[in-house]
């Protein structure tokens, strides 16, 4: 209703309502549409971004005031007047963060159903090879194009896309170091997931000096923070390496212009930086599913999920990601069947 009731600064549970409503869970006699009801939600950084008045990532409309906020999500078909789906069919794609929805209000991305029996859950599939799975494939294989022996210097280690960066920087033989926001984050990595290293950022005075003591001979980065984590990322970057800018989630609700101090050493040392946007890499898909599919068969890739139960409880969830409350990737279970 209105420029001011833009959401600004850190989002807050009150910026967001659960409301109740009615749907008929009966298509009219001729309909085309499917009806869906969601299972899990995925709750995601980017989708702050969505709520400002700022750009938005290209390919992404933001949010309309009083409208369901919409996201990835993995849903059951309920009805369907489409011929390309039937009643039971697991779908998955951008779905409103509400029980049941109405095609085509929300385009699906595909029948899941054959890629779900891969995987023992629909969880793990939401959080292994949904998006945070092509986002790490995308962002650390052809924008990183990393090499065995690199020393891989990861910022948010242990989310969603984090812990798979470092798992795929494991297998291509790098020497991996994360930073994470708690002692807890920090253990996950080092015992569970397989990274060499891992400090709290929140714990350091001097990020430039942590770097160094984790890596002396320069990094290359997968970055998810931006700000004081850059400007040290920069100091400790290696000759002619790579920074994969994948988010810069300590920007979102901030305002102010970035401030950073050390770009030069993208000059000094011929460093490649570079952003990407999951969805312009769809199309390697089949190819992200024929890397990953055998290590997840073979028990070499592992996931953390943080689940949060009822749609009531989404607004924490979605505001828990810029506090660091989420371990792992943050889902909400809307429903189990
Ligand atoms: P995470 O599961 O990593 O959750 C976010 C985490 O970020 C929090 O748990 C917290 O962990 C950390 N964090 C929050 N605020 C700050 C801050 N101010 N400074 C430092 N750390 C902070 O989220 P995802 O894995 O889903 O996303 C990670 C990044 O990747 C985000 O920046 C996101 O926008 C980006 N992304 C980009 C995509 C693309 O296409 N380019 C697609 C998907 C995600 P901690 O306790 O460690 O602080």
């Amino acid at each position: 209703s209105g420029a001011e009731d833009i959401v600004t600064g850190c989002p807050k549970e009150s910026d967001m309502e659960v409301v109740e409503g009615s749907i008929t869970l009966k298509l009219p006699e001729g309909s085309n549409e499917v009806l869906i009801k969601n299972l899990y939600l995925s709750a995601d950084p980017y989708m702050r971004i969505l709520m400002s008045e700022r750009e938005s990532p290209q390919s992404l409309a933001s949010y309309t005031i009083g409208s369901p906020l919409a996201g990835y999500g993995v849903a059951k078909v309920v009805e369907s007047g489409h011929p390309d789906f039937k009643k039971e069919d697991l779908v998955w794609g951008i779905f409103g963060w509400d029980e049941y929805s109405l095609s085509p209000q929300h385009k699906f991305f595909s029948k899941s159903s054959t890629l779900m029996s891969h995987f023992p859950t629909i969880l793990e599939f939401l959080v292994c090879i949904c998006m945070p799975g092509m986002t790490t494939y995308a962002g650390f294989f052809e924008i990183g194009s990393p090499k065995k022996g690199d020393n891989v210097f990861i910022s948010a280690a242990s989310g969603a896309v984090g812990q798979l960066v470092g798992q795929f920087a494991k297998l291509m033989g790098c020497y991996v170091v994360g930073s994470a926001g708690s002692k807890e984050k920090v253990d996950l990595l080092k015992n569970k997931l397989g990274f060499d290293d891992a400090f709290n950022y929140k714990e350091e005075q001097d990020l430039d000096a942590a770097l160094k003591r984790y890596v002396s001979d320069g990094i290359d980065n997968f970055e998810n923070v931006g700000g004081k984590t850059l400007d040290a990322v920069l100091q400790n970057i290696r000759v002619q390496g790579r920074i994969s800018v994948c988010g810069m989630i300590s920007r979102y609700n901030v305002d102010q212009q970035e401030g950073i101090k050390n770009l030069i050493h993208l000059l000094l040392k011929e460093v490649r930086m570079e952003g990407f946007n999951v969805s312009k890499f769809y199309h390697l898909y089949p190819k992200f599913l024929e890397f990953i599919l055998p290590h997840i068969r073979e028990g070499k890739i592992m996931y953390v999920e943080d689940i949060a139960e009822g749609l009531e409880n989404g607004p924490a969830a979605l505001v828990g990601l810029f506090s660091g409350r989420n371990v792992g990737k943050q889902v909400l279970l809307v429903a189990r069947d």
